[in-house]
């Protein structure tokens, strides 16, 4: 296999950061390369150098043994570099061949004035034909499911020429299903003599797709091999730099009395679209009940109604025994619930308050901390370091503005805070987004202690992976409708997948009655 592209000696700094640091790659045409590490290990900026975005300050890149410099991605798309970035960057409004052939339009005319529509529709349905793409180049964008999208961004790249194609966490926003349909794609786009560069923190990925593995770490390669030669457990090592322990280990779960429940839950979204449609559960103390579903399913809404973030239009909520429907989140928070948002800067910290001001919010009304209309500062401090010890909080200064934290230590901070709150109901939403698996693992052994110490946990998770290593109970959400309710032990990928999609369950997994 002939060494299509290759790093030598890359490296990147920026303000008081070593991004990469002497990075030598090879990239071999024809085959699937798994670019694996943390956050922050330097995977987007190193490809942001191959697609011409950023300059190396010292290494070279070369092409079929030839030395090239990008100055930018027009450079690089010439030399037939794709990236397809996390965020897609397609236009809503226009239709599938439009996006494909934006700024690359075949034109027609004097001066080439007129775009030819026809011919454009046409090389467009060839590309995807030749691909094993099922698309209608004249669907709008903003029609069609993610998994689409995705295919879409694809062929943007092809259309340009694109022999090497980067995929920046192309699996985040599918279900099972759709990713086993991009791997049939890529594998499709590897035997027509493509090179595919894709980066995903999910390991079992790795090893089902890549031909190749390179794992990084602070900006450096720790290992680099064929994917048959390594495993899941030699990733993840390599990963976080010492053991990691993948799998939870649970005590079998010893349910209390009934903490939340939620009866025919109606709620609207920002556009007042129903985006909870009579959903029904209830949680006892000491069990996790996990909310599966692709990300915009209703999730949020949900939480943020039982929360008292949210309007309930319909239904009725109740916290450790008292309808708390539609009251104050204040109020729904001293009846017993503690909560780990969703979005941990806007809802979950105030940024610009220290890690010690945010430690005590909701305690700063109760003693110790609170001596009448006073606030005890050493009280205070004493519960502010507890915290940060007890969850980890690097580093351990509790002046330091919470904005100023890393996104794993602020999570450590609210975890610490709402957990140590004691409360009857915890609400867990997205609770490791975004998290290296380190704070990752931390963190999940944390909720589990706080089922085992008998708190209702609510997890909602769009990562199934963690709904099931965590979930005594999974219940599954698609447009706002719970689909079906399976035991966290007889939860498997597949079944999950489906509901994920709206295949309601017909054997193995009981549906729950409506
Ligand atoms: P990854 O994609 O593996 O999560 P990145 O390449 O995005 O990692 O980041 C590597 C390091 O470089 C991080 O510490 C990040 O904060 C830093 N970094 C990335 N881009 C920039 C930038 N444009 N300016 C300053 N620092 C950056
Ligand atoms: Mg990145």
């Amino acid at each position: 296999m002939a060494e299509l592209l290759e790093l030598r000696g890359i490296t990147k700094r920026f303000p008081g950061v070593l991004a990469n640091d002497q990075v030598n790659l090879t990239f071999r045409k024809g085959t699937i390369h798994a670019l694996v590490g943390e956050n922050g290990a330097g995977k987007s900026t190193l490809m942001n150098i191959i697609y011409g975005l950023y300059h190396p300050d010292e290494g070279e890149i070369l092409m079929n043994g030839e030395p090239v410099t990008f100055h930018n991605p027009t450079a690089a798309i010439a030399h037939g570099i794709g990236m397809v970035h996390q965020h897609f960057m397609l236009v809503p409004a226009f239709t599938v061949y439009e996006n494909i052939i934006l700024a690359a339009e075949p034109r027609r005319g004097f001066m080439h004035a007129f775009l030819d529509r026809k011919k454009a529709i046409k090389q467009v349905e060839e590309l995807a034909t030749r691909n094993g793409f099922k698309i209608d180049p004249n669907a709008r964008v903003r029609t069609l499911p993610v998994g689409t999208q995705q295919r879409i961004e694809i062929l943007k790249t092809l259309y340009r020429g694109a022999e090497i194609l980067i995929l920046d966490e192309p699996t985040a926003v599918l279900t099972p299903q759709e990713t086993k349909e991009l791997f049939v794609i890529l594998r499709g786009l590897v035997d027509a003599g493509k090179t595919i560069i894709f980066i995903t923190h999910k390991l079992e990925e790795v090893m089902e797709i890549s031909d190749h593995v390179s794992v990084m770490r602070h900006g450096r390669v720790t290992m680099d091999k064929p994917t048959k030669e390594t495993s899941i457990r030699e990733m993840a090592q390599t990963m976080v730099g010492r053991e990691v322990f993948l799998e939870m280990k649970k005590k079998p779960v010893d349910p209390g009395e009934v903490q939340l429940s939620v009866k025919n839950l109606w709620v609207a979204d920002d556009r007042a679209v129903l985006a909870v449609r009579g959903i029904s559960f209830e949680i006892r103390g000491g069990e996790i009940l996990g909310v599966a579903g692709v990300a915009g399913n209703g999730q949020s809404e949900l939480v943020e109604a039982i929360a008292g973030l949210r309007h309930t239009e319909q239904g009725k909520v109740k916290v450790a025994g008292q309808d708390v429907t539609n009251a104050t989140p204040f109020a729904i928070r001293q009846t017993g619930l503690a909560h780990i948002p969703e979005d941990r800067y806007k809802r979950g910290v105030a940024g610009g308050a220290s890690a010690e001001e945010n430690a005590i919010m909701f305690f700063h009304n109760t003693s110790p901390i609170s001596k009448g209309v006073q606030i005890d500062y050493v009280a205070a401090a004493a519960h502010a370091e507890e915290i940060m010890e007890k969850f980890d909080v690097r580093p351990r200064q509790r002046m330091t503005k919470a904005g100023q934290f890393s996104g794993g230590n602020a999570q450590k901070l609210i975890a610490g805070r709402e957990i140590s709150l004691n409360k009857p109901v915890l609400i867990a939403s997205q609770p490791t987004r975004g998290l290296d698996i380190g704070a990752i693992e931390f963190l999940h052994s944390q909720i589990v202690a706080a089922r085992d110490a008998g708190h209702a946990v609510l997890l909602v998770s769009t990562e199934l992976d963690e709904v099931m290593s965590l979930s005594d109970r999974i219940i599954v959400l698609n447009e706002g409708k719970l689909i079906g309710e399976v035991s966290g032990q007889a939860a498997d990928r597949e079944t999950l997948g489906l509901m994920m999609a709206g295949v309601r369950p017909t054997s193995g997994a009981q549906v729950s009655a409506e």
